[in-house]
Order: structure tokens, then sequence, then C-alpha cells
């Protein structure tokens, strides 16, 4: 094929075209890393507010080894998987043991929380390691570019789109190369209808001029979605909330919930409130919100002042309710 090569045409295309987002100003480890983490599962519009919220209060990896487990959660609240948040945590109380963020991609990856994807990215935008970060957005990309019908799910066919991307990889320039996938994939090659008019590598994709790109990429397991009913009651009192804590341990360990309406038999001024779904990972919770009064906390449950709530973790579905009582 004539003409420039597949990478230098798609960085061309990212440098005129790129999305200013706060974590592309930087080449921090510790506020990319922050950025990745925050990325995965989440969209950027949302990431955006948290992200630098999340970096004024702890703008370097001491100032997060240092804060308390409750501090940073709180800070994640309502951005969910909160494990990401405790790994955070934890990977930068190792990191300030050792004096100084890690290097190279296999120190990175070694740190709790941290995948192949991760630890390549962080590799390749702060310290120019060539890696080719592979996420969901660049595994669509290599299966449509190369016309690849393999199952994306499977581990053999991960393996061989990483060969792809390493091979297609500048390694001289590996952080524009990777943001520009990444951003290709993210405005271009969209998911249900990629916009090839418009693409910058067209010439070089073999499902656009197959015509399977819209069929691409494959992916075969998937989860069921298990669905779950559930009711939740926002009973306020003299300006404070009824909540309870989560043990220590499990599942959203530490997070304040409301109570589910069911426990609550001495409820008065009942009324609905509203209803949300939310999703984690593969359940769905249907939830239907109500409001009440009650004399008197339960046993188990504490009356929260709602000027302190924004300062506690608390759980999504808690923090979607109460957004349906604005008081
Ligand atoms: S030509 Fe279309 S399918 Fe191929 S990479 Fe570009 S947007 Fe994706």
């Amino acid at each position: 094929m004539n003409g420039p090569g597949f990478a230098t045409v798609l960085k061309r295309w990212y440098t005129n075209n790129f999305r200013d987002l706060p974590w592309r100003r930087t080449r921090d480890p510790y506020a990319i890393w922050v950025s990745e983490i925050m990325l995965q599962q989440t969209r950027v519009e949302t990431v955006i507010p948290y992200y630098e919220r999340f970096l004024a209060r702890f703008p370097d990896v001491a100032a997060l080894a240092r804060a308390c487990e409750a501090d940073v959660l709180s800070a994640w609240s309502g951005l969910g998987y909160y494990s990401r948040a405790r790994n955070l945590r934890r990977a930068a109380c190792q990191i300030a043991s050792t004096g100084s963020f890690p290097r190279g991609y296999e120190s990175i990856l070694a740190l709790p929380g941290i995948g192949a994807y991760t630890a390549a990215a962080v590799a390749s935008i702060a310290f120019g390691e060539p890696r080719a970060a592979v996420d969901g957005n660049v595994l669509r990309v290599l299966s449509r570019i190369g016309n690849d019908s393999s199952d994306i799910g499977s581990t053999a066919s991960k393996a061989a789109f990483q060969s792809q991307a390493d091979r297609l990889l500048d390694r001289k320039d590996p952080a524009t190369f990777n943001q520009a996938m990444m951003e290709l994939g993210a405005t271009v090659c969209l998911p249900r209808s990629p916009l090839c008019l418009l693409c910058p590598v067209s010439s070089f994709c073999e499902g656009r001029k197959q015509g399977t790109a819209n069929q691409l990429p494959v992916k075969l397991r998937k989860a069921a979605i298990d669905e779950v009913k559930m009711t939740v009651a926002v009973v306020e009192s003299a300006g404070r909330i009824l909540m309870w804590k989560r043990e220590s341990r499990g599942m959203m360990a530490g997070f304040w919930e409301l109570p589910e309406a069911g426990l609550l038999s001495a409820l008065k001024e009942r009324r609905a409130a509203g209803a949300f779904t939310h999703t984690i990972m593969n359940r769905r919770y249907r939830v239907q919100v109500i409001a009440g009064r009650l004399g008197k906390a339960p046993p188990r449950f504490q009356w929260i002042a709602l000027e302190n709530i924004s300062a506690i973790p608390v759980s999504t579905i808690a923090r979607k309710a109460l957004a349906k009582c604005p008081s």
C-alpha cells in the first residue's frame, strides 16, 4: 500500500481532532492512573467532575496514601465499583512506601487493581514505554480493521488482538498512538454504527471493505442479567435521614445505605417518591423509592444529618434514591 502508514495517518487525525480531556493535559503517572481507573466501566462525561475533585482532594500518591479509606470512598461515592477506589488507595500505600511511582510496565502491572490495559496505558502515556494498550474500544477497532470475527471474549483471541496492536504500534510515540486508538474507538468506530465516512483509517479497514464492520466485533459469551426488585425508604426527621452502615467486610464494606421499606412496619405517611434502575455487573436492580416518617430509629439504624451525607461513603442506590426526595 502506498502513502503514509496506519500509525502516521491515525496520529495525524488524533492530533487535529482529540477531545481536550483533563487527563490529557498531564504526563503525571499518578493523574493518568487515577483517570484510567475511573474510566473503567464509566463514561467520560461522568468521570470528569469526579476526577477533578479527586485530584484536588488527593493531589499526589502521598496524599492518597495518607487518606483513610472512608475519605477515599466518599470521594468515589456515586462512581460505583468501589473495589477500584480501595485498590487505588492500597496501591498508593505500596508506592508511597517505595518512594516513587514504578516506571516499567511489569512493576505497574504488579500493583493492586491494575490489569494489562491500565499498566500499558500508564507506562506508555507517562513514560513512553512501547506497549499497546488494548481495551474494549481498541478491540472493536482491531476486529474491524482486520475483519476478524473471532470471539473478543476468549483469552486466545485477546492475545492475538494484543499482538496485532503491538505490530501496529508506533514504538517511537506510543503515548499518542495508544490515545489515538482509544479516541478512534470512542468517537468514530462506534459500537452500533461506525462512522466509516469520517474515519481516518478507512483505507486500511478490511471490515469496511468487506461490508462486515457492523457485525463486528463478535462476543459470544454474554452473562445473563439478573433482575432484582427492591423498595427503599427515605425517612426524614428534623433534617436527618435514617441510614445503616454495612459491615467492614464483604461487598460495599463500610458504605451507608437506606433501609429497605419492608423492615419499617411502623413507617407513617408513606408515599411513593419515584423509581429507577441501577446495574452492577450482571445484576439489574429495579428500585422503588418511598418516603415516610418515623418517631425513633429502629435498632441497627442511625439518623444522619443531611449536611453530613456528602462526607460519608454512600452507595449509589442510596444516592439515587435520595435524589428522588429533594428536601
Ligand atoms: S472504517 Fe469504519 S469500521 Fe473501519 S475502523 Fe474506521 S470506523 Fe471502524
